[in-house]
């Protein structure tokens, strides 16, 4: 039955203030608590808070060694210098990712080479590594987008048949699992972001996970000077100890590891809401034509822990070609979040192409290589579609079915009745999405 969409005058479907819904974090009286307890005796470049936090971390994540962070982008840089990613080296690297996940390879000497994602996934597409990889290949860097876990038996068999390291960024799945096994640990290191937009957080912060002791001793070397010392057992480390290998000084600020701690205690049990939250969403648009999830398979072992700026797959072909821009402003008008696209290709910016930040005389991607490694426009086909086939969904962090239905239903209702917004449909602009993050929020 034809409905009129709210674009044209019909009904709103959400009705329902959001309220809650969409806050994140969660901030009790504990966390104010835990930060206040910091801030009033003085403590905040201490590191004894920190290293609970690391313990409860390492505890959490089930591996040896966690090691607390500023940001994500510096856990990230540490990853790579501690898996020896040096000058003229390459990092093969999805384009489809927050920027912190490749640039640290400029930092390093290094350079980027840019894979395709699996268009169901959104994650490296392990089928699309190997034909990259030359003598100069370090490493892989994976990223479980949007919550996504990646093909992880597929890049580790990659990895393991050319002796290379494999560097999880899990800054949009902490806690996630991959067949069982939580993400992050399952390469030879992870790092995250647990800035406050991500799911989890710790105010601004990042984590470095893995265990391997000599990952874990060159994470300590490159940005923590004053624990870079006696301890460290790493014979080609120890002549250095007193001085940070990397010139970085990456030390978490220690109202974000008290709120850290307490945000960890509560994160599993808030993820589960969300994630039943999520789910019912998904599971009332199931069969609706133009729209697909991006979730993993049901009765999988494997899950999106906290469906960080959680998207959906948008298919023109079985709406006549409506455009994703036309699309969203419908779903928008019916009361629902919906903005196109995700993050821009990185293989695109002039950052990855033309842009000299060291003065080398030449553009950085390619200066300490032997051959012209950029990737123009047209090389990465699936990744440069994805933009006008990527859509924001609302981000429920509490299950309450009857709210969620109505925002479920301003998608239905659209993608059932598109025909009504066929005659007006401008397209879609040249370049959809973002180089920083995307809204993901209610208003
Ligand atoms: C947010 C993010 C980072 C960087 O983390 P910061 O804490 O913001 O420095 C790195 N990688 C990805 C995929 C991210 O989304």
């Amino acid at each position: 039955m034809e409905t009129k969409l709210a674009l044209f005058g019909g009904p709103k479907s959400v009705t329902f203030p959001p309220e809650d819904m969409f806050t994140w974090p969660i901030i009790t009286k504990e966390d104010e608590e835990a930060v206040l307890d910091v801030l009033r005796r003085g403590g905040m470049s201490g590191t004894d808070v920190t290293k609970k936090y690391e313990e409860e971390f390492a505890a959490w994540q089930g591996c040896k060694y966690a090691l607390a962070f500023n940001n994500g982008t510096n856990a990230l840089n540490a990853a790579y210098f501690a898996c020896k990613v040096g000058v003229g080296d390459e990092v093969i690297c999805p384009s489809l990712t927050y920027w912190a996940s490749a640039t640290p390879a400029y930092t390093l000497g290094a350079t980027i080479v840019f894979a395709e994602v699996d268009p169901v996934t959104l994650c490296l597409d392990p089928n699309d590594i190997e034909h990259r990889i030359t003598e100069r290949t370090k490493a892989i860097l994976v990223v479980h987008y949007l919550g996504h876990p990646a093909d992880m038996d597929g890049i580790m068999a990659v990895a393991k048949r050319h002796n290379l390291k494999v560097i999880e960024d899990v800054s949009h799945a902490q806690g996630g699992l991959y067949k069982g096994r939580k993400l992050g640990t399952i390469g030879d290191v992870g790092a995250m972001s647990l800035m406050s937009g991500k799911s989890m957080v710790s105010g601004e912060g990042g984590m470095l996970v893995t265990n391997d002791q000599e990952i874990y001793e060159r994470s300590i070397a490159f940005g923590h000077y004053e624990r870079f010392g006696k301890d460290i057992q790493t014979p080609e480390l120890q002549q250095f100890t007193g001085l940070p290998m990397g010139s970085q000084k990456c030390r978490m600020h220690q109202l974000s590891s008290a709120l850290g701690r307490v945000q960890l205690k509560y994160y599993d049990a808030r993820c589960e809401e969300i994630r039943k939250a999520m789910n019912y969403f998904w599971d009332l648009l199931e069969g609706v034509p133009g729209i697909r999830a991006h979730r993993v398979p049901k009765d999988s072992d494997s899950n999106m822990s906290g469906w960080y700026a959680a998207h959906g797959i948008y298919v023109p072909e079985e709406l006549e070609g409506l455009s994703l821009t036309r699309f969203c402003a419908a779903v928008r008008a019916q009361g629902a979040p919906c903005s196109p696209g995700a993050n821009k290709p990185l293989h695109l910016h002039p950052l990855f192409n033309t842009c000299d930040v060291y003065g080398h005389g030449k553009p950085t991607r390619i200066a300490n290589s032997d051959r012209d490694l950029r990737q123009p426009p047209g090389s990465l086909p699936v990744t440069e579609s994805l933009n006008a086939r990527l859509y924001s969904i609302p981000w429920f962090k509490h299950y309450r079915p009857e709210i969620i239905e109505q925002y479920a239903h301003a998608y239905k209702v659209v993608a059932e009745n598109y025909k009504q917004l066929l005659a007006d449909d401008p397209g879609d602009p040249e370049n959809l999405g973002g180089w920083h993050f995307f809204q993901h929020s209610a208003s």
